[in-house]
């Protein structure tokens, strides 16, 4: 798993080098965001049993996809007759490509970034971080979403976008600070099951961030 707060929060900070475009943003936070709901895939072949290898940094980190996804958000927009769909997608590839890059620059596994080909580059072949710092960085997951959290809400507030959600946003930030004061000594004290008990929570909160991030576009859009 990897940092999606940081993701949200870099695809959140390009804004002033990108054109003014309706829907463009928050295509591109979420395409930041959408790579790491491959951990789906990663959830339910653990439950069934199945082997995780392969399903995590492939079909959802791969240029392939980013190509898809621009194509198929310029065909509803034509369909539409809505440019913004067509923004949307155009943010959602570059989003994605952000991610991937991300993705070589602070995780310790490799990507395959030409999946369904089996090439995976790995800048960090080799190095193993410490344990005490691969068991941080889980919990560090739901820091780094209150952070996106908070830098959203301080927009919203700045250019009075979308402040009848502020309330909302406020508790989800909570939320958020709370999951982390509780998993973070959990990450260390639980031998058994602390992935399990992790994994769901953080893939409900990756739908939390991305459904955030859309109700809260107006606020990505006037940035
Ligand atoms: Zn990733």
């Amino acid at each position: 798993m990897a940092q999606a707060g940081i993701h949200a929060l870099v695809g959140q900070a390009v804004r002033r080098w990108l054109p003014k475009a309706e829907w463009l943003m928050p295509g591109l936070v979420l395409g930041n965001l959408f790579p790491d709901f491959d951990n789906i895939a990663v959830a339910v072949a653990t439950v069934a049993k199945l082997p995780t290898e392969g399903l995590h940094r492939t079909f959802t980190h791969s240029i392939f996809t980013v190509l898809a996804a621009i194509l198929l958000f310029w065909g509803i927009g034509k369909l539409k007759k809505q440019a913004r769909w067509q923004n949307f997608g155009l943010g959602f590839g570059l989003g994605i490509i952000m991610h991937i890059l991300l993705d070589f620059a602070i995780w310790f596994n490799g990507v395959a970034v030409l999946w369904p080909l089996p090439i995976w580059i790995n800048f960090w072949q080799g190095v193993t971080p410490p344990t005490w710092f691969e068991a941080l960085m889980n919990p560090l997951e739901f820091l780094f979403m209150a952070l996106f959290f908070w830098a959203l809400g301080r927009a919203a507030r700045k250019n009075k976008t979308n402040i009848d959600f502020l309330g909302k946003l406020n508790i989800w930030l909570m939320v958020l600070g709370i999951l982390f004061v509780v998993f973070t000594p959990l990450a260390y004290i639980m031998q058994k099951g602390f992935l399990t008990l992790f994994g769901a929570v953080y893939l409900l909160m990756l739908f939390v961030a991305a459904a955030v991030t859309w109700r809260m576009r107006e606020t990505l859009d006037t940035v």
